[in-house]
């Protein structure tokens, strides 16, 4: 009996030796399995993410990591050959382990295979701008990077935050009461003491850093084509940026008490692109509105890529209670296939009109750092032409907007 226990033990031994090896994370030393005998290596998840920095949450079956809005899912198996096959993550025992390859690929980490010990580093990130602004009584710090960037809170007030990765800022702060003090595993960053303690958002290569009230109605940003010296289509005296104003305009007051309706602009002037990009980055719909010649109506959304998730993020808030997390995330953080479902809306309720709307995905710079649903709605001229028809498709649109958000047309609301 005692020998089949040294036998077995041996055999164990050898099927571990084979199958084990060297994984550097951020210049640490840990390990490596091959799950299934197959070629792919793992690494021990939870070391992965306290090397790098990153946000780490298992919930419901799965184990997310995360840098910035990037957020690696993997599912779990508990068979090796399942896992590799799938690319799932894979518990043996206690400990998790996740492909080390696919990680690097969704989160853009350095990886390297340097004779078979696969390495692993955070790449360096730069601080491109602070920018302070204002939404209504919340003010916002918006920092942006030349990539997706894991942020720490590590005092509240006066906030600092460790910016992990992050080996160049700017060379001046914009403000003297904005301080950087560079260390070792990247940069913290000082901002100035207020009254509340902070909230971060993460989104596409930038970080938001909030204070003040949470407005308690949902944030709907309306984005009316061109303006200043760019009128946009043209088409006898109709000119684009006039007829995407005025409709905005009215949907505003039609969503108004329901929403907290913010326009990119609220007059004839220019507004940059990275500007109406950068408002859409804290609604949670936002709406761009085109006008083409025809009389063709086109849903534009952004292809989903790496999307912020409500779950995935839920790691980053851990001083605050689930249901205070869910709370403020949901604001800005719209579930996958949102934007699908929002560009889905408007095309039905313009069928309620007898006008059909096609909807298309396309990659458009504008809604390319949406955090909740964001698309861009072309509508022909031909049906912008008169007051009645621009009432109308403000209507439509409107009752796009409560079909998506669960609303019901209220008060202040007219059906078409
Ligand atoms: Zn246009």
């Amino acid at each position: 009996m005692r020998r089949i226990w040294m036998v077995l033990t041996v055999l164990l031994g050898l099927t571990w030796a084979q199958y084990e090896g060297r994984l550097l994370v951020g210049g640490q030393e840990s390990q490596a399995i091959y799950p299934g005998g197959d070629s792919v290596a793992y690494g021990p998840a939870r070391f992965i993410a306290e090397a790098l920095g990153l946000g780490y949450l298992e919930a419901t079956g799965k184990v997310y990591l995360s840098l910035g809005s990037r957020v690696a899912a993997f599912a779990i198996s508990s068979q090796g050959a399942d896992a590799v096959r799938q690319l799932n993550a894979y518990r043996n025992q206690d400990s998790l382990w996740v492909p080390v390859r696919e990680l690097a690929r969704v989160l853009d980490l350095y990886y390297r295979n340097d004779y078979g010990a696969p390495v692993l580093a955070l790449r360096p990130a730069r601080l491109l701008e602070v920018q302070r602004a204002m939404a209504g009584s919340s003010e916002r710090y918006i920092l942006r990077f030349d990539r997706d960037v894991q942020v720490r809170l590590l005092a509240n007030n006066p906030p600092r935050l460790a910016m992990i990765g992050v080996t160049e800022v700017p060379d001046a702060p914009p403000t003297s009461a904005i301080s950087f003090s560079k260390e070792s595993w990247g940069t913290e960053i000082y901002l100035p003491q207020g009254s509340d303690p902070p909230r971060l958002m993460f989104l596409p290569q930038q970080v938001v850093v909030e204070r003040g009230p949470v407005t308690r109605l949902p944030r709907v940003v309306l984005d009316a084509g061109h303006g200043g010296a760019d009128t946009g289509v043209a088409v006898g005296s109709l000119r684009e940026k006039d007829l995407t104003l005025s409709v905005v305009q009215q949907l505003q007051k039609l969503l108004q008490g329901q929403a907290e309706v913010v326009l990119t602009r609220n007059g004839d002037q220019a507004v940059p692109l990275l500007a109406r990009a950068q408002y859409a980055s804290t609604a949670q719909v936002f709406i761009s509105l085109h006008a083409a010649p025809g009389s063709q109506v086109t849903v534009f959304s952004h292809p989903e890529i790496q999307t912020l998730r409500l779950l995935e993020k839920g790691r980053e808030l851990s001083a605050r209670s689930p249901a205070a997390q869910r709370a403020i995330l949901e604001r800005y953080v719209a579930a996958p296939g949102s934007a699908a479902r929002l560009a889905q809306a408007v095309a039905e309720s313009f069928a309620t009109a007898g006008i059909v709307a096609n909807t298309s995905q396309d990659a458009m710079y504008v809604l390319s750092m949406a955090g909740g649903a964001a698309v861009l709605v072309e509508v022909g001229i031909e049906q912008l032409r008169t007051p009645q028809a621009r009432a109308q498709v403000a209507q439509l649109l409107a009752r796009a907007v409560r079909s998506y958000m669960g609303l019901t047309s209220s008060g202040g609301g007219t059906r078409p």
